[in-house]
C-alpha cells in the first residue's frame, strides 16, 4: 500500500474543485484494511473515506488522509423461489451493480439506474430516485469502526434510514467505513413505475415494461435527457433536499402562496426545494435558477444543482448555498439543508 504525499484531487470531485490531500492512499481488498488501520499516517491525522466524489464538497486542501475505495467483487449469497440475497463490496460502481442485477432478471433497484458513484456510499444518504429508495431493498450493512478496526454487521433497522438519510450521515458520520452492502432482490416481477415522469416516459414511448432492465433503460434514458453531466458542467447533482413538513401546515402555506409545488407522501408533505429556489433570488423579483456569480452559479434548467463553470472554489459554492438558503428562509420560513456532504 502506497502512501503518495499532496495528492491532487481535482479529478475524485465531480465538482472538480481543485483542492490537494495532505496524504492519500487507495485501498483495493478488504485486506488492504487490516494494513491501512496500523498505518501511522492512519492514526495521527484525521481521515475521509471517498467512493465516486459526486455527493461531496471539498472547501480546503484536506490536511489529513484521503482513502480512495476501489474495493471490488459482487456475489449471490443465497438464492430461494422469489427472491436473492447478493452482496457487493463498497468500492463497485452504484451502476455496475444496478447492471449485474437487471442483466440477470432481478427486481428491486432498476429505478435507481445510474446515480453516480459507489456503492458504499449509497447507503450513507439511502440514495433515492423515481419513486425507489435504497432502504426498500437493502438488508445489511458490513462496515469497519475507524477508532479500532473492529467490523460491525448493521441490519436494515440499525441504518436508521430516512429521506437521504442514515446514522452514517448523523450519529456515526465519520466514524464507520462502509466495506460491504447485501441486498435482497426480487425473483419475480415487482415493478415500481408510478413515479409520474417516469410513468410519463413510458406512456409517450409506448414502452411495454417486461422485465426490470426495460426500466433501468428507461430511467437511464430519462436521467441522460434531463441531468447535467458533471464530466461536461461539474456537479455534485442536487445541492439540497426537498423539505418535508407536516400535512396541517402545508396547507397554511398553500392559503399564501397557492401555487408551491409539493408532494403528497404517507405521512408528511413533501415540498420541492427547486420551486423555492425558483421563485427566490438575489434580488426582489430576480430567481436564483440560472443565476451566476465569479466561476460558480446554479443551473440554468435545474435550480437544485449548483455548478462550476470552471476554476470554482468550494467557498464560493458554499458562500453560494447560503445566500441561497438565507433568502429562501426569508421568502418562505423554510430551511434548506445540503444533500451534499460539505468537507471543511
Ligand atoms: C449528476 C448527479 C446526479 C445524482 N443523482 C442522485 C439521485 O438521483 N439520487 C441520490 O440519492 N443521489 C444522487 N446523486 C448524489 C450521489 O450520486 C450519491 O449520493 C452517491 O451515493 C455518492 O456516491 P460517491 O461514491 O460518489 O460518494 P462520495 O461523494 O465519494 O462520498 C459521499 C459521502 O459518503 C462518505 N462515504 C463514501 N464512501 C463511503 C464508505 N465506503 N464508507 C463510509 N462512508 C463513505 C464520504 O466520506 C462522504 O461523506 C447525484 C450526483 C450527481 C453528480
Amino acid at each position: 500500500m502506497k502512501i503518495l504525499k499532496n495528492y491532487d484531487l481535482t479529478k475524485l470531485n465531480t465538482f472538480g474543485i481543485s483542492v490537494r490531500a495532505k496524504f492519500f492512499v487507495e485501498i483495493k481488498q478488504e485486506l488492504d484494511l487490516k494494513e491501512l488501520f496500523l498505518l501511522r499516517e492512519f492514526k495521527e491525522n484525521k481521515k475521509l473515506f471517498l467512493g465516486g466524489g459526486s455527493n461531496i464538497l471539498f472547501i480546503k486542501d484536506f490536511d489529513g488522509l484521503v482513502v480512495l475505495n476501489k474495493l471490488q467483487g459482487i456475489e449471490i449469497l443465497k438464492e430461494e423461489t422469489e427472491s436473492i440475497l447478493i452482496k457487493s463490496m463498497s468500492g463497485e460502481i452504484w451502476h455496475d451493480l444496478v447492471s449485474f442485477a437487471v442483466d440477470h432478471g432481478y427486481w428491486g433497484i432498476e429505478n435507481l439506474s445510474l446515480i453516480p458513484g459507489t456503492v458504499g456510499a449509497a447507503p450513507v444518504q439511502n440514495i433515492g430516485a423515481y419513486g425507489a429508495e435504497l432502504g426498500n431493498v437493502l438488508e445489511s450493512v458490513e462496515a469497519y469502526q475507524i477508532s479500532n478496526g473492529a467490523k460491525r454487521v448493521f441490519s436494515k433497522s440499525e441504518c436508521e434510514f430516512g429521506y437521504r438519510d442514515s446514522i452514517f450521515k448523523n450519529k456515526l458520520k465519520g466514524k464507520y467505513f462502509i466495506s460491504a452492502i447485501t441486498l435482497k432482490l426480487g425473483k419475480i416481477e415487482r415493478k415500481n413505475i408510478s413515479y409520474k415522469v417516469l410513468k410519463e416516459y413510458l406512456r409517450k414511448n409506448e414502452i411495454e415494461i417486461k422485465n426490470s432492465k426495460n426500466v433501468s433503460d428507461a430511467v437511464a434514458e430519462i436521467r441522460r435527457s434531463k441531468l447535467p453531466d458533471p464530466a461536461l458542467i461539474p456537479n455534485a447533482g442536487s445541492f439540497f433536499k426537498n423539505i418535508f413538513i407536516e400535512k396541517e401546515k402545508m396547507q397554511a402555506l398553500l392559503e399564501i402562496y397557492p401555487k408551491m409545488s409539493y408532494f403528497e407522501e404517507e405521512m408528511a408533505v413533501k415540498i420541492s426545494s427547486a420551486w423555492l429556489i425558483e421563485q427566490s433570488g438575489p434580488e426582489n423579483g430576480t430567481s436564483w435558477k440560472g443565476y451566476r456569480v465569479g466561476n460558480v452559479g446554479v443551473h440554468e434548467h435545474h435550480a437544485l444543482v449548483l455548478v462550476n463553470y470552471g476554476g470554482g472554489t468550494g467557498e464560493e459554492i458554499k458562500n453560494l448555498a447560503e445566500q441561497i438558503t438565507t433568502s429562501v428562509f426569508r421568502k418562505f420560513g423554510l430551511k434548506l439543508v445540503p444533500e451534499v456532504n460539505i468537507v471543511l
